[in-house]
């Protein structure tokens, strides 16, 4: 078996979600917008799903809306409010090293629909700068839009800081949590979140399952029209064994997380550490605390990310060198960019992400074999990059 460490990518479905899901296919295969009881017994189990995830996020079911993934989830929550609120400005405020999700609608929203957006810059270790979140805001913003963890680098925003700067402005505020969600505080009321985005796939529920949270009071267009499921704002008939797997998956989260986020932070600090001392010309990407328990990001100096990935293949090593959406591309990353780093030393980023099934002796074997990889990969290569003349910003 391979020694899987991208875990931010995707994670295996837990067995007991599976087990929770599987009568819901073809036992429990009702239709919960049917009034028959095979439709009723379908729609009880649905709405103890979204009463369970309530629970968690500390809201009421009622502001929990299904949806087809954390990219759905993202679309609804900025198209569907920047366009139900677009009379009161067209404004929107971001930052650069958002997952595609949100950037690509942003672009959109700029490009087709009028809408004015702002990038925020981030610092070396890809946190933003909350006054010039502040300063960003006009009178003429409607939303802030800024992700609780990020995917690429595991940098962990201020998010409780960056919610009270928008609640101070009266500016609603959204935040991508696909990341946050296993490990991180997730009540809305603590945080003082308008809207959040989460998915099943990052914490080992099923992929194809997203929620939005939207505040009570908030306004909201729906992106898809049909029958009127889920309070009018995403039609379609419901994803039930999906739904059941996602809360499933995220009480267990909820349960586990103290114990798992010991373990994986003591794990991901001895690789972080193991390799920034044996392995010369490395730097880390991200914040050095702030980061989510199972997030290494390393930059490895004359060599080409993919070109490391490949050997690392070889050994039975997954890992990612940029995230999964983009890495189609061989243009280093914009978060890496974003935190400062100049091109030819982007290039050569790797994100280790650990999970349930990381062991010591996995993250053994890939310290045995990278450091062998590292030399013999800047043996072929034609550059030579001194390491004091790499500088962030
Ligand atoms: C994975 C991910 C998404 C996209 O979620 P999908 O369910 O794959 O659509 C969005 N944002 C972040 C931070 C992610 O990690």
């Amino acid at each position: 078996m391979e020694i899987y460490l991208d875990h931010a990518a995707t994670t295996y479905v837990d067995d007991r979600v599976k087990e929770a899901m599987d009568k819901y296919f073809s036992d429990e295969y009702g239709n919960p917008g049917s009034f028959n009881t095979v439709g009723l017994r379908a729609k009880n189990a649905m709405d103890e799903s979204r009463e369970k995830i309530s629970k968690i996020l500390n809201c009421t079911p009622q502001e929990i809306i299904f949806t087809g993934s954390g990219t759905e989830s993202i679309n609804l929550a900025i198209k569907g409010f920047v366009k139900a609120n677009k009379s009161k400005g067209n404004h929107i405020i971001t930052q650069k090293t958002e997952h595609e999700a949100v950037l690509e609608t942003c672009k959109y929203l700029e490009k087709e629909e009028g809408f004015e957006v702002t990038y925020l810059d981030v610092d070396q270790y890809g946190l933003i700068n909350l006054e010039e979140l502040e300063k960003a805001i006009t009178n003429e913003t409607i939303l802030v839009s800024v992700m609780y963890a990020n995917n690429e680098i595991g940098t962990v925003q201020n998010i409780k800081e960056i919610s009270e700067i928008c609640r101070k402005h009266k500016v609603k505020f959204h935040t991508d949590a696909c990341q946050a969600a296993g490990y991180l505080d997730i009540d809305v009321q603590n945080l003082g979140i308008d809207l959040m985005s989460l998915n099943g796939s990052k914490l080992y529920g099923p992929k194809g399952i997203g929620l939005l949270y939207l505040k009570k009071g908030t306004m909201l267009k729906p992106i898809i029209h049909g029958g009127g499921q889920e309070f009018g704002l995403r039609s379609g008939t419901e994803n039930i064994p999906y739904i059941i797997g996602f809360a499933k998956a995220l009480e267990i989260a909820q349960r586990e997380k103290v114990t798992e986020i010991t373990r994986l932070t003591n794990l991901r600090d001895y690789l972080i550490n193991n390799i920034l001392e044996n392995i010369p010309k490395t730097f880390l990407n991200g914040h050095p605390s702030s980061r989510l328990p199972n997030n290494i990001n390393i930059t490895f100096l004359d060599v080409e990310g993919e070109a490391i990935m490949l050997m690392m293949n070889e050994y039975g090593i997954c890992a990612s060198s940029g995230s999964a959406c983009t890495s189609k591309s061989l243009d280093p990353s914009h978060v890496i960019l974003a935190t400062g780093l100049p091109y030819e030393a982007a290039h050569g980023s790797i994100r280790f992400t650990l999970g349930k099934r990381t062991t010591k002796e996995g993250i053994d074997k890939l310290l045995k074999v990278l450091p062998g990889i590292i030399e013999y990969l800047r043996q072929v290569s034609p550059v030579n990059i001194n390491m004091e003349d790499v500088k962030r910003k």
